[in-house]
């Protein structure tokens, strides 16, 4: 067999290989396990997120409740010595009144700060429940499709072998070289290999010049096209 020939047959199974390798990526239940997954790892994302936000809200609960005993004891302080010595004039009063008060609303300020981190948590234990729930769903689905995908994956790594091997046998019986220009056109244009089709290329569908053409009744057993590069093969012609 001529070795243009042995290379079409060399692409047949090369191309049979690259085809069941797209279909391989394209499994459904492939494509359903990575968007699990892709949920999954966010729902962890939202959990981290939330056991973060927890983590600064409890320092700052314990900070502001520090801060609200030191300024409860200014106040009793104040108080106590109000009443033990009362000030002698009105402005003394004045002032003092206007201290507690400040005292006070800092208080008040602080208290509503505590509400609103204690209203917060509830939500955030809220979220944390129901981000669990839809997380475990989600792992249990997860689990149930990888077990049927690995099963699809282990037998199409089979029938993915056997089509391997029959593209190493063809390979051994085309020369090195011829091989490596395969490889090389295939980079820009697949398949490699192709045929005339109504005096155009098979591959890119330009029309061959007369020079070509006059090559193909001369006996030339393939020809190059000058705009896709392929191997327009002229024996194996339909
Ligand atoms: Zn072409």
């Amino acid at each position: 067999m001529e070795q243009y020939e042995l290379l079409w047959d060399y692409q047949q199974a090369d191309i049979a290989v690259d085809h069941f390798e797209r279909e391989m990526k394209n499994n459904a239940n492939r494509k359903e396990l990575i968007k699990y997954r892709d949920f999954l790892l966010e729902q962890q994302g939202v959990l981290k997120k939330i056991e973060s936000d927890a983590d600064v809200m409890s320092d700052r609960l314990e900070a502001l409740r520090d801060e609200m005993s030191r300024l409860k004891s200014n106040v009793e302080e104040m108080s106590t010595s109000f009443k033990k010595d009362p000030p002698a004039d009105v402005e003394s009063v004045s002032n003092q009144v206007q201290q507690m008060s400040k005292l006070i609303s800092k208080i008040t300020h602080y208290e509503a700060e505590i509400t609103k981190i204690h209203k917060d948590a509830d939500i955030r234990d809220k979220q944390q429940r129901e981000t669990r729930v839809r997380a475990a769903k989600a792992r249990a689905e997860f689990d149930r499709i990888k077990e049927i995908y690995d099963k699809e994956y282990k037998d199409a790594s089979a029938q993915l072998a056997k089509l391997k091997a029959r593209v190493e046998k063809e390979a051994r019986k085309v020369d090195k070289s011829l091989l490596d220009r395969y490889q090389q056109i295939k980079l820009h244009s697949s398949p490699p290999l192709t045929k005339i089709r109504d005096g155009r290329c098979g591959g890119c569908n330009m029309q061959l010049p007369a020079a070509d053409m006059n090559k193909v009744r001369t006996g030339a057993t393939y020809i190059e096209c000058e705009n896709c590069g392929r191997i327009i093969l002229v024996t194996n012609q339909e």
